[in-house]
């Protein structure tokens, strides 16, 4: 073997790839209901858009970043997260210019260079969508009713929604100045990131995984009771909209997205028995972001799920579904010439949307049959010696074990056999 593939990544295999199709055709199906509409950003970008758009004091930037420089000599990173992105690809093409809101969705590889562990890998897939217009709360409750449409859809339930308001540009320094007093006489026991978030960032010491710093934060000020007018009453007006959607939450004073640009709404969807890795959903708010990426201010919000995690939570809740793969048809040939004669059979049944399969192995008819079994073919067509002597087929119904025998020339009997009657 020529090597391992990079610790953190995974080869999503054949026999999984069925249960990552339903989870994804049922969020296009979703994403359509709600009316978001799919982008496609590259997987890599100018590092300079990651660190403007996610901001240097968050771990995404400062440890986890996949960059290199080109052959070019310019700094290339491999997207960490979408948002960005899309707030790019909004701006160069100016989305904006054909509608007042743009209801974008994603799906795709993300990667980061996080301590691989269940539900934590270095490249791993999320689903997301960013909503860019609009300042109302009705857009926030859609959005987190999207999300756990989705996830109810799925059968998941234990669901936790847990939401706060981080305030505007207008209240949170008010906030930031509190905490820093709150923190100054334990200054010293705080891990050395939490030291400098501190400085810089203090709201991220509230998303400190380290227990010593959980500890420490027991207590501290709420930025309920900083939050100005503009959105005490936004906040006030998004729990009365999921109240009337029937949508459960609770209210989580250290859920933080500590930017500038990140304002108002936060929100995560936690699935509890993943443990330690139990978010399944984080978003927000981010009013700030557009014109930080040299936009006309535009307010905008938006949520990112990880696929692995889904995955993960349905399994424990036993919703995986073995997928077997199977065919409509199997042809059987034996010899040369019927080798040809199931080859082009095969090709011209798959135009009517069938699924065919033939032998590639000169196999024995005992054992050409096994393999229709063992793919649960629904239908078998014979073409040995007999059949070519009498340019016929031999059809053979899996399911009720009918035979007859039916003209080369008579497709019309055999289509009608197999259940179909239009081309694709
Ligand atoms: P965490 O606190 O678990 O590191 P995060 O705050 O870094 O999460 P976001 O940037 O909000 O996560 O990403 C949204 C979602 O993407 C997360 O809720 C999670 O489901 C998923 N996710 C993030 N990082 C990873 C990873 N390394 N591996 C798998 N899934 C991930
Ligand atoms: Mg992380």
């Amino acid at each position: 073997m020529l090597t391992t593939a990079p610790r953190g990544t995974s080869d999503i295999l054949p026999s999984v790839t069925a249960n990552w199709q339903q989870i994804e055709s049922l969020i296009r199906d979703i994403c359509l209901r709600y009316n978001y509409k799919e982008i496609r950003t590259p997987i890599f970008e100018h590092t300079e858009l990651f660190l403007r758009g996610i901001g240097n004091t968050t771990d995404i930037v400062s440890k986890e970043m996949y960059t290199f420089e080109d052959r070019g000599g310019r700094s290339i990173t491999l997207r960490p997260e979408n948002t960005a992105s899309v707030v790019r690809a909004y701006l160069e093409n100016k989305l904006y210019a054909d509608n007042y809101l743009n209801k974008l969705f994603y799906i795709g590889p993300m990667f980061r260079y996080d301590r691989p562990q269940a539900g934590r890998f270095r490249q791993f897939h999320q689903f997301g969508i960013e909503a860019i217009g609009s300042e109302n709360p009705l857009i926030d409750a859609e959005v987190i009713a999207l999300a756990v449409n989705l996830l109810q859809e799925l059968g998941l339930t234990d669901l936790n929604v847990l939401i706060n308001s981080v305030g505007c540009p207008k209240c949170r320094p008010v906030y930031k100045e509190k905490l820093q007093a709150f923190f100054q006489e334990n200054l010293g026991e705080l891990c050395k990131d939490c030291q400098s978030r501190y400085e810089q960032n203090p709201l991220r010491i509230l998303d400190c995984k380290i227990d010593k710093c959980k500890q420490l934060s027991v207590g501290v000020p709420t930025l309920k009771e900083c939050l100005c007018e503009e959105c005490t009453t936004q906040f006030g007006k998004l729990q009365n909209y999921l109240a009337a959607l029937g949508i459960k939450y609770k209210l989580d004073n250290n859920l933080v997205r500590g930017l500038d640009y990140y304002t108002k709404t936060a929100f995560e969807i936690q699935y509890l028995p993943l443990g330690a890795q139990s978010a399944v959903c984080g978003g927000g708010r981010y009013d700030g972001l557009i014109s930080e990426c040299g936009g006309n201010p535009t307010p905008a919000i938006g949520f990112a799920m990880g696929i692995e995690r889904i995955l993960l939570a349905l399994q424990k809740q036993n919703l995986i579904k073995e997928l077997a793969s199977t065919v409509d048809v199997y042809i059987v040939a034996t010899g040369e010439e019927a080798n040809q004669e199931a080859i082009k059979l095969a090709v011209k049944l798959r135009k009517y949307a069938l699924s065919c399969e033939i032998d590639f192995a000169n196999r024995s008819m005992k054992a050409q049959m096994k393999a229709a079994n063992k793919l649960q073919a629904k239908h078998v067509i014979i073409i040995a010696e007999q059949e070519l002597q009498e340019q016929t087929y031999s059809y053979k119904n899996m399911l009720t074990s009918e035979q007859v025998s039916i003209k080369n020339q008579d497709l019309n009997m055999l289509l009608s056999k197999l259940g179909v009657d239009k081309e694709c």
